[in-house]
């Protein structure tokens, strides 16, 4: 059979929809590892619109409102790999152990999602082995073959966040958020602040931890890799121009830091 054998068996992704992840500058040289959990906002096409209205689908509970284009600059700029998600975080969130309340939501913020209640074991599997578990193999044979190849792996978890949750408004412009990494999340901090004109958050507006997290604990800690996530306030980076501002200043911090950690930063 050919590669495209697995398809025949899908009952989610049809040949209609895209593939479920997306990757940029695969053979990247810098130690930095991006990863977009909420990169996407898209919805199998068998999911239809999960019974929700365009402006509902278009806000920040479908995905991590102008991430992208932060994610896919700095990728550029650094020449480092990133690894995203396409789909939407209310098809399956891909940083939400699987099981967890919140990993198929059928409440997110004030927004009942009809298409996700009573979902049936099979569907729910579904979401899982065609949108969830391929996007963490990809991230998890990207360390193993950089590992092979001796490549030092700095896992960054690339998020954004809504200026205003449930009616309380978020003061943050950029945050570090961690759970057991000490060298990286320090780093970012003293780098955030030191920018003079950005108000940090430090676990703010959210803590990683194992409960409610993916990435960071499995790829990151539970692999023993230098982590952080980063979480950048959505109205920040609503445009290109602050996507930009964002992704070179990024860019640049994440120059300071690898010269710090490896001695020279690699040209
Ligand atoms: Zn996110």
């Amino acid at each position: 059979m050919d590669s495209a054998a697995p398809l025949e068996t899908s009952l989610l992704l049809s040949g209609e929809d895209v593939p479920p992840v997306l990757e940029r500058n695969v053979s990247g040289r810098s130690p930095f590892l991006l990863t977009s959990d909420h990169y996407g906002r898209l919805l199998p096409k068998a999911l239809g619109d999960l019974g929700l209205p365009e402006s509902e689908l278009s806000r920040h509970i479908a995905w991590d409102i102008g991430i992208a284009g932060v994610a896919e600059r700095l990728s550029d700029h650094l020449d480092a790999h990133l690894i995203a998600q396409r789909y939407s975080r209310l098809a399956i969130d891909c940083n939400r152990p699987i099981g967890a309340a919140s990993s198929i939501p059928v409440f997110s913020e004030s927004t009942a999602i009809p298409g996700n209640e009573a979902l049936s074991r099979e569907d729910a599997d579904a979401r899982q082995h065609e949108i969830f578990d391929p996007y963490h193999v990809r991230i998890d044979q990207a360390i193993n073959q950089r590992a092979r190849e001796k490549r030092p792996t700095i896992l960054v978890s690339l998020h954004s966040f809504t200026p205003v949750y449930a009616g309380v408004a978020r003061p943050w412009h950029i945050a570090a958020l961690y759970q057991r990494d000490t060298i990286l999340p320090p780093l970012l901090l003293r780098a955030f602040r030191a920018e003079g004109d950005l108000v940090v958050g430090d676990n703010e507006p959210y803590a990683v931890n194992d409960a409610t997290d993916y990435t960071i604990p499995v790829h990151g800690e539970a692999r023993g890799l230098v982590n952080s996530g980063i979480e950048i306030r959505q109205d920040l980076i609503a445009d290109e121009s602050g996507q930009q501002r964002f992704a070179e200043r990024l860019a640049r911090i994440f120059r300071e830091i690898e010269a710090k950690m490896f001695g020279e930063a690699k040209v």
